[in-house]
C-alpha cells in the first residue's frame, strides 16, 4: 500500500447509527479516537460483548483487542462482576454519603502498592491527573510541570501542551481552548531523555512543583522506559523538592498487581490509576504519600471534590475485578502477549514489512517503522498508512484493533487458546495488506 485509501464498509447498521449520531454528538462520537479518523471507515457500533468477544449492530463478532482501552482485563460481562454489579444497583445506584464499597476499593489499592498510603476516588483518568497536580502544587507551593512528549494524562488543560522549539521550553497550547497561561506553567521534554530532565530542573529546578508521566508510555503507542529513566526522574524530583508523580492509569493493575511500580520498583510520590480499576464502570484514583495526601480537603486545604466520587456501582465493579485478577491471571496475559507480538512479527517481516513491536510487560503496540522506538519522534516517524490497511484486514477478519496505529494493544483473562488462534489465523492476510 502507498497511501490512506477509502475502506468500503460492509457494516450497514454501524452506518446508520453513525448518521444518526453524527447528527447529534459532534463527529459521531463522544471520544474521538472511536471515529475510525486515523484508519479510514465506518467506526463499528458495538452491541454486546462476552469474554474476548464483541458484537457489533450488524450482529458480527470480533475478538476484542481494545477491551474499552485497557478496564476489561477479564474480558467482556465477566459473571463475577456482572453479579456484583447487579446486586449494587439493587441496593441503589448513588448515595452521596460515604459506604463501604469505598472502603473496600481504597483498601484494595493500598494492600497493593506500597507507595500508595492514602487514596482518594474519583470518576476518570482526567481527573485523577488535575487532581494530582493541584494537589503538587498545593503541597510544594509552586506552578511549574513538567511532563513529556507523547505521554497523555487525560485531557487536563496544562497537560494539553506541546513541547516549544529548544530543548527546555514552556509549553504551547496544543489545542484551541487552553492558553497560553495554561499551558505556559508546563515544560514538555523528549521522553526517555534524562538529560533534558537535568537540564529543565537545572534552570527551573526552584519553580517545579513536580515531574508527570505515563509509568510506561502507551499513549504514543507503547514505549519502554529507559532502564534508569523513571529512577533519574525521582532522584531529580527528591534533590529538588518537587514530586514524582506516576500516571498509572493505564498500567495500574494491568501489567502486575501493582501495575508497572510492580515491574520497576521505582517509588512515586503520588499515582494516578483508572481503567482496570473502575472494572469498566467510571472509577479513578490518585494516592500516594500520606504526608501528601493529608493535604486533601477536608483533610487539608487543597479542594477536591465529586458528586459520584466512589460511587457503590462503580466500586462493586472494581473490587470484584481487583479481587479476581490473581497471579494467573498475570502470567496468562504475560504469556499470551508475548505469543501475538512474536506471531505478529513473524508476519510482518515475512512480507518484508518493516516493524518494530515494543512492549511495556503485557502491553504492546506495533509500530510500522525498523528502528526502535524510544519517544514521541521515533513514534511518529512509522509509516502509519500501513497500520491502515493492516487494521481493515484485521477488521474484515473478525479482530477489533485499536483504530489508530499510536495506541496499546490489550488483552484480557478470557482470550483463551481460541480467541488467540483466530487473532493468528488473521495475521498472513492482514501482512500483505500492510505490505
Ligand atoms: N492517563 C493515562 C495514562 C491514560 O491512558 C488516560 C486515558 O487513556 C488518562 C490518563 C485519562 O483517563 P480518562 O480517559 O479516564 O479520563
Amino acid at each position: 500500500v502507498s497511501d490512506l485509501p477509502s475502506y468500503p464498509s460492509d457494516a450497514p447498521a454501524s452506518q446508520a447509527l453513525f448518521d444518526r449520531a453524527r447528527a447529534v454528538t459532534p463527529g459521531g462520537v463522544n471520544s474521538p479516537v472511536r471515529a475510525f479518523r486515523a484508519v479510514g471507515g465506518t467506526p463499528r457500533f458495538m452491541a454486546s460483548g462476552r469474554g474476548p468477544f464483541l458484537t457489533d449492530a450488524d450482529g458480527r463478532e470480533y475478538v476484542d483487542l481494545v477491551c474499552s482501552w485497557g478496564p476489561m482485563i477479564l474480558g467482556h460481562a465477566h459473571p463475577a462482576v456482572v453479579d456484583a454489579v447487579t446486586a449494587a444497583v439493587a441496593r441503589g445506584t448513588s448515595f452521596g454519603t460515604p459506604g463501604e464499597g469505598e472502603v473496600e476499593l481504597a483498601e484494595e489499592i493500598v494492600a497493593r502498592i506500597a507507595p500508595v498510603e492514602q487514596v482518594r476516588l474519583v470518576t476518570s483518568g482526567t481527573e485523577a491527573t488535575m487532581s494530582a497536580i493541584r494537589l503538587a502544587r498545593g503541597f510544594t507551593g509552586r506552578a511549574k510541570v513538567v511532563k513529556f512528549a507523547g505521554c497523555y494524562h487525560g485531557h487536563v488543560d496544562a497537560l494539553l501542551a506541546s513541547a516549544g522549539s529548544g530543548l527546555v521550553t514552556f509549553g504551547l497550547p496544543d489545542t484551541p481552548g487552553v492558553t497560553g497561561a495554561q499551558a505556559g506553567d508546563t515544560l514538555v521534554l523528549p521522553y526517555n531523555d534524562l538529560d533534558a530532565a537535568k537540564a529543565a530542573f537545572a534552570a527551573h529546578g526552584a519553580e517545579i512543583a513536580c515531574v508527570i508521566t505515563e509509568a510506561a508510555p502507551g499513549n504514543m503507542g507503547v514505549v519502554t522506559p529507559a532502564p534508569g529513566f523513571n529512577a533519574g526522574l525521582a532522584e531529580l524530583c527528591r534533590a529538588h523538592g518537587a514530586l514524582f508523580v506516576s500516571d498509572e492509569v493505564m498500567t495500574g493493575f494491568r501489567v502486575s498487581k501493582a501495575g508497572w511500580f510492580g515491574i520497576e520498583g521505582v517509588t512515586p510520590d503520588l499515582l494516578t490509576f483508572g481503567k482496570v480499576m473502575g472494572g469498566g464502570f467510571p472509577a479513578a484514583a490518585f494516592g500516594g504519600r500520606a504526608d501528601v495526601m493529608a493535604h486533601l480537603a477536608p483533610a487539608g486545604p487543597v479542594y477536591q471534590a465529586g458528586t459520584l466520587s466512589g460511587n457503590p456501582v462503580a466500586t462493586a465493579a472494581g473490587v470484584t475485578t481487583l479481587r479476581n485478577c490473581t497471579d494467573a491471571v498475570y502470567a496468562h496475559l504475560d504469556r499470551a502477549s508475548a505469543t501475538l507480538r512474536d506471531a505478529v512479527s513473524a508476519a510482518l517481516a515475512k512480507e518484508g514489512v518493516a516493524h518494530t513491536v515494543s512492549n511495556a510487560g503485557n502491553m504492546f503496540s506495533v509500530f510500522f517503522t525498523g528502528t526502535p522506538v524510544r519517544d514521541y519522534d521515533d513514534a511518529r516517524g512509522q509509516e502509519a498508512f500501513r497500520y491502515s490497511a493492516f487494521f481493515h484486514a484485521m477488521l474484515d477478519a473478525g479482530v477489533y484493533l485499536p483504530p489508530s496505529a499510536f495506541e496499546a494493544w490489550f488483552l484480557s483473562a478470557a482470550h483463551d487458546d481460541a480467541a488467540l488462534d483466530r487473532i493468528l489465523d488473521a495475521l498472513p492476510q492482514a501482512a500483505r495488506a500492510a505490505a
